[in-house]
């Protein structure tokens, strides 16, 4: 509606301007015309008069001459005559009306014209017919003539002009009303709603334009547009879910690799109860046993197989393939859980993993799996690290910091989860490399280079980051940030 008003507005205004322009140049012409008609008129009368009036005058007398004089001028009533002495003084009943200094050229015989308007708006038209009487006395007749009915025709023409330009208007609002609404305001107004949706997502519902001019043109452009969107949303959500599907197999085969890894351990840690279970069944079998003796140890053989179930489920839990849920958790629970599933295999190589921060209540909305995954990775990477065994400490740490991948972040509150080992460290130059998919410094069958460049992928995707310092021969310590959130 606003362009229709605009547009219309700009049309009116022009028309209304060139009425004006065109309306003006018509009064002046006009003007210009009537007035040389009336000078013509006058100076026509004038001649006519003058010889008679010079003739009366010279053989009857000037009293017979001014007689004719006002004769005349009663029966002519649209120009009044008179005679004017162009020497009489200003209060003279002769006296011209025109002041005396502008009759020059009157006073050496000349027919002269002259428009004067008073300022009161009354306008008359002076004209001098000059006659030589008693041969050397210089009078002239004035013929005055009223402006008035020029200006009433003025008056007229503008007023004329005026209710054109109301009508106009009129008509004008009317035309934005009608047409403007019709054929711009509404299929604008149904464009911008159709593009407004486009905006937000919604590719739905085909606009459709009656009248087949440029507004419908854009509808079907836009329509067709949105097919083409439509096309490249559903091509791009199929190939994000063919990559986060593809992502998941890699995670998931990282995942049983180092099951692998663990299996070996669990095997060593089933040991002992099996032992036990497998002395207490063989004394039931001798039959020696009094029947307190027995329910004793049967009480020691169900202690042991729920102790090696559990050992067991740790594990089935861990290489379980889970969908990605975040929930709010203590992450202290997870690096616990963690420890414990890889005690087995830290003892194996003769090292010691120790959690240093027992009290730290650390909740933070994460996805336990692929955290732990992490972990398990990290620790992997620190026991490959020593192979003559040593210290692996994992703490947790409250910290403020800034993402430094992330230049939105001006620094909030975060956990920083850290593995510190005492093991072989990191080569300066491979520092740039480690968490690039398929880096490896391992022999085959060691390392895949995956571990590292997936902790990263989860890291990140869980809005944080992985730090690592390391001294060559000292040993590293590889830390996660995870955002601290506050429970809702
Ligand atoms: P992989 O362990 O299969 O080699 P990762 O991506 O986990 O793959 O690690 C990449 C490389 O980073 C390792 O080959 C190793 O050189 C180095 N690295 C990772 N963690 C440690 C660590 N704790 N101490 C020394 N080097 C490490």
């Amino acid at each position: 509606m606003k362009l229709a008003t605009k547009l219309v507005g700009i049309i009116v205004l022009g028309i209304i301007v060139i009425l004006a322009i065109d309306g003006y140049i018509a009064i002046q012409r006009d003007t210009e015309i009537l007035e040389a008609n009336m000078k013509r008129d006058s100076q026509l009368m004038g001649r006519a008069l003058k010889d008679l009036i010079a003739d009366v005058w010279q053989k009857r007398g000037r009293k017979r001459a001014l007689q004719l004089i006002e004769q005349a001028d009663k029966e002519e009533y649209m120009v009044k005559i008179r005679w004017v002495s162009l020497n009489a003084p200003p209060n003279d009943p002769y006296s011209p009306r025109m002041p005396r200094e502008k009759l020059g050229m009157v006073m050496q015989g000349q027919e002269m014209s002259f428009k004067e308007r008073k300022k009161a708006g009354a306008g008359y038209l002076y004209t001098y017919i000059p006659i030589r009487v008693d041969d050397k006395k210089l009078g002239a007749l004035e013929l005055s003539q009223s402006l008035s009915s020029l200006d009433e025709r003025a008056h007229h023409a503008v007023n004329r002009i005026f209710i054109l330009a109301v009508i106009l208007l009129v008509l004008s609002v009317i035309a934005v009303l009608l047409l403007g609404f019709g054929m711009i305001g509404r299929p604008l107004h149904r464009l911008v709603e159709k593009i407004r949706r486009i905006g937000d997502g919604d590719l739905s519902e085909p606009l459709s334009l009656r009248g087949g001019g440029e507004f419908s043109e854009l509808a079907t452009a836009l329509n067709t547009m949105c097919e083409q969107l439509n096309d490249a949303q559903k091509k791009v959500h199929k190939e994000t879910a063919a990559r986060i599907a593809a992502i998941e197999q890699l995670r998931h085969a990282d995942r049983l690799k180092t099951v692998g890894g663990l299996a070996s351990g669990i095997a060593h840690e089933l040991g002992t109860p099996l032992n036990v279970v497998s002395g207490r069944a063989g004394l039931i079998t001798t039959g020696d046993l009094t029947k307190q003796e027995i329910m004793e140890s049967a009480e020691i053989i169900k202690t042991q197989s729920e102790r090696m179930t559990a050992i067991i489920r740790q594990l089935l839990n861990f290489a379980r393939r889970n969908s990605p849920k975040k929930t709010m958790i203590d992450l202290r629970q997870i690096v616990l859980q963690t420890i414990n599933l890889m005690t087995p295999l830290a003892q194996k190589q003769k090292a010691k993993l120790c959690f240093a921060s027992e009290d730290v209540t650390a909740m933070a909305k994460i996805d336990t799996g692929q955290i732990q995954q992490v972990l398990t990775n990290l620790i992997v990477n620190a026991l490959q690290a020593m192979p003559q065994g040593g210290n692996i400490e994992v703490g947790i740490r409250p910290e403020h910091a800034q993402n430094p991948e992330n230049s939105k972040d001006s620094g909030k509150e975060y956990f920083r989860v850290y593995v510190l080992d005492e093991g072989v460290g990191i080569q300066e130059k491979n520092m740039q490399n480690i968490f690039e998919p398929f880096f490896t410094t391992k022999d085959t069958g060691h390392g895949t280079g995956l571990g590292l460049s997936i902790a990263y992928d989860i890291i990140q995707e869980h809005g944080g980051w992985i730090e690592v310092k390391s001294t060559p021969g000292t040993g590293s310590c590889f830390s996660f940030y995870l955002p601290r959130e506050v429970e809702k």
